[in-house]
């Protein structure tokens, strides 16, 4: 098998899968009983938060811990809207985020938000300058993404977070699940953040958002005391714990992999530009993690399903939409033809893949068209 679909989960690393089974046998007590058992294991849950804190460079009380990036980006958007009406009801978002924050945004609109969906330039990005000139004075949440999960873009987070913080009385919050452990992260600049563990070969079901100790949020998943009372429900023990070693690794090995997958994606885009009808579709300035290209002579669809059959996972676009048969909307925001959005494909890599499986890649594309393909 070669897998193309980094973007959409990744592999379990073998060094987390080990302490995660080990943890379900020995952290199964529940973290708020008073037992021994259940001390033993909020002592575990706790030093997890302070080791990912500091790996973050910030305070403790400002990580909780959720099941998903979805869950996260609804407690940060939603949470904050509902907590904070007074500041203000506009809310400024880019028009190519995550389905979890565009229906988020959806839902706040339903009962009286103001939002307001900024358009991406021809690079896929939303600038501080765009940012900045429709900022208004009851402008409460800011909230974009760090990566686009579909073409790779890069927003310039730091400098919209300096743009929205020259108004007291906005906030930032950031999808950064494509970004963590691959690029830095401006933390300390965000006053919320969203990551996700198994986009860097961690467990599924554990996700964190960071929020920054002066923001208040509404609970959306009413229970007891558990993280701040933000989010109810016996805490995922096993998971959370686990997600400081994930984090760690990730962190530690950035460069590393970010060196060995921007190689292997240089290689590729070249390889496709030399294929006749072959196009790159993400902006040159793209994380080299995500790679949109497209083939005049095939749609996605065709093209996916021959891969598939070859045994090579890739995307059509965002896995959450990836049931919808229309064409990509982030291609189309990007100017690109809806020819290029209906034949759009992502790959997207991890350290573990190698040039080889690139190659392999290539002699495959190529023949699929030779088959299946439609003649230019
Ligand atoms: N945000 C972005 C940018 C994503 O790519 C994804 C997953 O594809 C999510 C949020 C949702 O992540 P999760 O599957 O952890 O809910």
């Amino acid at each position: 098998m070669i897998y193309f679909d980094n973007a959409s989960t990744t592999s379990v690393r073998p060094e987390v899968a080990r302490v995660y089974k080990k943890l379900i046998d020995e952290c199964f007590a529940n973290a708020d009983s008073m037992h021994a058992p259940g001390r033993k294991t909020n002592r575990q849950l706790e030093q997890a938060r302070e080791h990912i804190a500091h790996s973050l460079k910030v305070a403790k009380e400002e990580i909780l811990f959720t099941s998903c990036a979805s869950e996260s980006n609804s407690l940060a958007i939603v949470g904050y809207a509902l907590a904070n009406q007074h500041r203000g009801k506009h809310i400024l978002t880019s028009n190519v985020e995550h389905s979890s924050t565009k229906h988020a945004m959806d839902f706040l609109e339903s009962i009286g938000f103001d939002v307001e969906r900024l358009p991406i330039n021809e690079q896929g990005i939303v600038t501080e300058e765009m940012v900045q000139s429709h900022m208004r004075k009851d402008t409460m949440l800011v909230s974009l993404m760090h990566v686009n999960n579909e073409i790779g873009s890069i927003n310039p987070i730091e400098k919209i977070a300096k743009v929205v913080h020259m108004h007291p009385t906005c906030v930032f919050h950031s999808d950064c699940v494509q970004s963590f452990g691959k690029i830095d992260i401006p933390f300390e600049q965000l006053d919320m953040m969203t990551m996700s563990a198994h986009k860097i070969h961690g467990i599924k079901g554990s996700s964190m958002l960071m929020k920054k100790k002066n923001i208040v949020l509404q609970p959306l998943v009413f229970g007891g005391q558990q993280e701040q009372g933000l989010r109810g429900g016996t805490e995922n023990a096993p998971a959370n714990i686990v997600l400081a070693k994930t984090i760690r690794l990730a962190l530690e090995e950035q460069k590393e992999s970010y060196a060995h997958v921007k190689a292997l994606r240089d290689h590729l885009a070249a390889r496709i530009s030399a294929i006749d009808g072959g196009h790159v579709l993400s902006p040159q300035d793209a994380l080299p993690y995500i790679l949109n290209v497209s083939f005049d002579q095939i749609t996605s669809e065709v093209l996916l399903n021959a891969l598939d059959e070859k045994g090579i996972c890739v995307s059509a676009k965002s896995t959450c939409d990836s049931r919808s048969s229309q064409a990509s909307e982030v291609i189309l925001a990007l100017n690109h033809s809806q020819k290029d959005a209906s034949h759009a494909i992502r790959l997207s890599f991890s350290k573990d893949n190698t040039i080889e499986e690139a190659d392999r890649f290539i002699e495959a594309v190529k023949e699929i068209i030779k088959n299946y393909g439609l003649s230019l």
